[in-house]
């Protein structure tokens, strides 16, 4: 079906709501938003649902299972922030040519210390030896390895460890403030896991583009919020802190009959753990600090940290939709949260062929019943999802 209109539903358009009106589809690209039906096409009866923009997940490990799993979700799109090349150049070609899993971009391996984090959750994972700096002068050359291994952006992690209850080196700053002239120099963002206070205003001060987690060691402080507002983006990933703090719904969400068929066992018994390396309160230092981002106006970027199975507390798609929750749980109102899955991430990451509900662009949609942009849980209830105007099965993966 490769011409069809969806009939009857309400259209939240990546930006706002629409009321009810037409979205016709056709080969592939979205055709007409609204204004007269032409006779003779497919219909798509959309009553009592809302149709948006396939989602974007803009912080993930992913492979070519979990985006196929993420898009069966209404996932269209993950951004995953450090994979081993070796696996990733592959899953990207089978990406860019099946409409049954999600399209990806990577940053590929990111920079970090030679026993630096996440080394200590990767053991026995089999990963060939990780590329890394040590001085200044070496970052040019990391820096044209990682576009040559196909990175779409940088990243650097400066992570101490304890927060995952470890002790781990710490990337150096002025490795950190190299990477960000030399990938700028060449045209690509620069993104910096950090998690700390501390961690977040040294890498903010070195001109990262965006914090691909918040920070929740301590409360946040005003000056590191005004930093970050100038200009940098930020992806909360409240649904990893949540693992970390202990305070995961995961458990929950495996349970809803929404998510429960579309994982495998596996899949189920990873979302429903938890890391639980720190305190509890620490959540609430994420919500807060979330809290004051969203009022100084900085981009919110959905995420989830949805890696693979052994980094417990998410699933690929299903926890998206859980982030949303707690994105509006911190205070952005629904359709603020949409707008964080949807077209911010696709107008920060220079994707402008999707995020949106406009003629001329990916028919990456999702069709969910109810509507999201009042009851943000029923992003969960999806009905129908298409990926470049294919539809995607909804029957269980794994059976
Ligand atoms: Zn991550």
């Amino acid at each position: 079906m490769n011409h069809f209109i969806i009939t009857g539903a309400r259209v939240f358009d990546g930006e706002n709501p629409l009321g009810i009106v037409d979205v016709e589809v056709a080969d592939g690209k979205i055709a007409r938003v609204a204004g007269d039906r032409p006779e003779g096409v497919d219909l798509v009866d959309g009553t009592g649902a809302t149709v948006l923009p396939g989602f974007i997940d803009a912080h993930t490990h992913t492979d070519a299972e979990s985006l196929r799993q993420a898009l069966t979700f209404g996932i269209t799109t993950e951004f995953d922030m450090l994979s081993i090349p070796e696996r990733m150049i592959p899953v990207r070609r089978k990406a860019s040519e099946s409409s049954d899993l999600a399209d990806v971009r990577s940053s590929s391996i990111g920079l970090t210390p030679a026993d630096g984090h996440p080394h200590q959750l990767r053991k026995g994972e089999g990963d060939p030896e990780w590329p890394t700096a040590t001085r200044v002068a070496e970052i040019p050359a990391f820096v044209e390895a990682r576009i040559d291994e196909g990175a779409d952006y940088l990243k650097v992690l400066v992570e101490d460890g304890h927060l995952f209850g470890s002790s781990l080196p710490s990337l150096a700053p002025e490795l950190v403030a190299a990477t960000v002239r030399e990938g700028h120099a060449r045209g690509k963002m620069v993104l910096a896991h950090a998690m700390t206070v501390d961690t977040a205003n040294q890498v903010v001060g070195a001109g990262v583009d965006g914090l691909t987690h918040l920070f929740f060691d301590r409360p946040h402080t005003d000056e590191l919020i005004g930093k970050i507002a100038a200009g940098a983006f930020v992806i909360p990933t409240l649904s990893v802190i949540a693992s970390i703090t202990g305070a995961s719904a995961g458990a929950s969400l495996a349970k809803d009959p929404r998510v429960h068929p579309k994982l495998t066992p596996e899949w189920l018994d990873n979302l429903s753990g938890a890391i639980a390396t720190s305190p509890r309160e620490n959540f609430g230092y994420a919500l807060e600090a979330l809290a004051a981002l969203h009022r100084a106006g900085v981009d919110i970027l959905a995420g989830t940290d949805a890696a693979h199975l052994g980094a417990p507390g998410m699933a690929h798609g299903a926890s998206l939709h859980d982030e949303l929750r707690l994105l509006v749980m911190a205070g952005l109102t629904p359709t603020e949260a949409l707008r964080a899955a949807t077209s911010v991430p696709a107008r920060r990451f220079g994707l402008g062929d999707r995020g949106r509900i406009e003629p001329g662009l990916r028919a990456d949609l999702v069709l969910v019943a109810g509507d999201p942009t009042t009851a943000i849980g029923d992003t969960l209830s999806v009905r129908r999802v298409w990926r470049g105007g294919a539809p995607v099965s909804q029957s269980p993966l794994w059976t």
